[in-house]
């Protein structure tokens, strides 16, 4: 480890690594250091990914495809299904990961342009000169060091410290957040669609997921909204769905987490800083996804430094272009989803329900979502009139 670099990235996730790769290709000295002593363990995902947006970024290995799905299926409380071809289910359907070799496959196409990386590595500080951000404080095996930098990434997660240590607003309020828990569960016949089970009757304000793994195994979790929680655990609903609807599964990891399901926030960068990814709050509202975001905000991060770097300028004036670029590509759509989910999380099973019956006789299977939506706008006026600005 060097005293001095263009860029220190803290956290090795999909967002770091993306971030971490984009500058060293372009010849900057980057750090990109892990708290953990293994990068991509534990998992905290259900590791369901588009496969286009994904391919954007790398390549695809079946050491980190664990499986192809064909599609989704979203099922209403009373069973109601709709399907969704693969092409069509943006976001979600296309691969179930093998994250920690995925997220481990990242962080080496970084090392392997220059970053270099450390794990076992924990940011614990910002160092400031005159209010802007010029490196951090790290603890490696108990000691604490300086390292100076022109920029900082705070790629670091839902967790994020680095931005509120860089004066940004990242609180996230009990309505900003899914609570989930999830079981790798074997003994399953998985099949070859991902599952999404709607309604107060599985879990409130969130929804059941099972992602196959493969034939037999697959992802099955569900995230509560915060502000639904009050005394119920994300847990014990999923054990309940469990037993009603898999007994004979057998459990072979259990995951527990957060997801910010905020939309954007309000800023995502200081002088010397910038957030990417679940740091930056920039996971889908409605989904929960956020795998492909913090790689493409990553990527915009990246390039952004660069610039940077060639005027000598690590000011919000230039790392503006990041704040502005994300806002209008990923923020649009966090925007959307932000008002779709506020608005689902209201529905009653029964008006789910009506919304699922609504589509019967139409073949959706070719459609993708936002061609979905203004349909059920049309045959649902009445219960979906707050995404009026949305369709009309
Ligand atoms: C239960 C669950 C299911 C999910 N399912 C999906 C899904 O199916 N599809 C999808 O797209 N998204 C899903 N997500 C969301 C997805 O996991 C995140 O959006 C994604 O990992 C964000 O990537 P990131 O790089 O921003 O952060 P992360 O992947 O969280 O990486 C942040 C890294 O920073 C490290 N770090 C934190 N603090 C420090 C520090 N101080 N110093 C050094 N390192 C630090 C952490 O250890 C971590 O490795 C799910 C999340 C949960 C909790």
């Amino acid at each position: 480890m060097k005293s001095r670099y263009d860029v220190i990235v803290v956290g090795a996730g999909p967002g770091g690594s993306i971030s971490a790769k984009t500058c060293a290709k372009a010849g900057l000295d980057v750090l990109l250091i892990e708290k953990r002593q293994e990068i991509g363990d534990p998992v905290r995902c259900a590791e369901g990914v588009g496969k286009e947006a994904l391919i954007n970024h790398i390549p695809p290995d079946k050491r980190w495809i664990a499986a192809e799905v064909k599609g989704s299926k979203i099922l209403a409380p009373d069973g109601t299904e709709i399907k969704m071809s693969e092409e069509a289910s943006s976001g979600k359907a296309g691969y179930t990961l093998e994250r920690k070799v995925f997220d481990r496959a990242l962080a080496q196409q970084a090392a392997m342009a220059g970053a270099e990386v450390m794990v076992k590595t924990r940011a614990t500080g910002l160092l400031k000169n005159n209010g802007r951000i010029t490196g951090i404080n790290a603890m490696y095996m108990g000691e604490t060091h300086e390292i100076k930098a022109d920029i900082v990434i705070g790629a670091d997660g839902v967790e994020s410290k680095v931005g509120r240590w860089g004066g940004i607003n990242t609180a996230l309020k009990p309505e900003d957040i899914d609570t989930c828990a999830q079981f790798l569960v074997s003994n399953i016949e998985a099949g070859e669609y991902s599952k999404f089970f709607l309604g107060e009757k599985y879990t409130p304000g969130g929804y059941v997921w099972i992602f196959p793994k493969g034939k037999n195994t697959a992802n099955v979790g569900l995230g509560i909204l915060g502000s639904k929680c009050g005394t119920v655990r994300p847990i014990s609903l999923l054990e309940k769905f469990m037993e009603t609807y898999m007994p004979q599964g057998k459990i072979l990891e259990i995951v527990v987490g957060g997801v910010p399901v905020s939309g954007p926030i309000k800023q995502t960068i200081a002088d010397g800083l910038m957030l990417v990814g679940d740091a930056a709050r920039q996971s889908d509202p409605l989904t929960g996804g956020g795998i492909i975001n913090a790689m493409d905000a990553g990527k915009m991060a990246g390039e952004v430094c660069i610039k940077a770097k060639e005027k000598g300028d690590y000011s919000v004036k230039i790392l503006k272009e990041y704040e502005d670029k994300w806002r209008a590509t990923i923020g649009k759509e966090l925007s959307k989803s932000l008002m779709v989910k506020n608005l689902l999380v209201k529905l009653s099973d029964e008006q789910l329900n009506q919304l699922a019956h609504s589509l019967s006789g139409i073949d959706t299977s070719k459609m993708a979502l936002p061609k979905v939506l203004p349909i059920l706008f049309r045959k649902n006026p009445k219960i979906l009139w707050e995404l009026r600005t949305l369709f009309i």
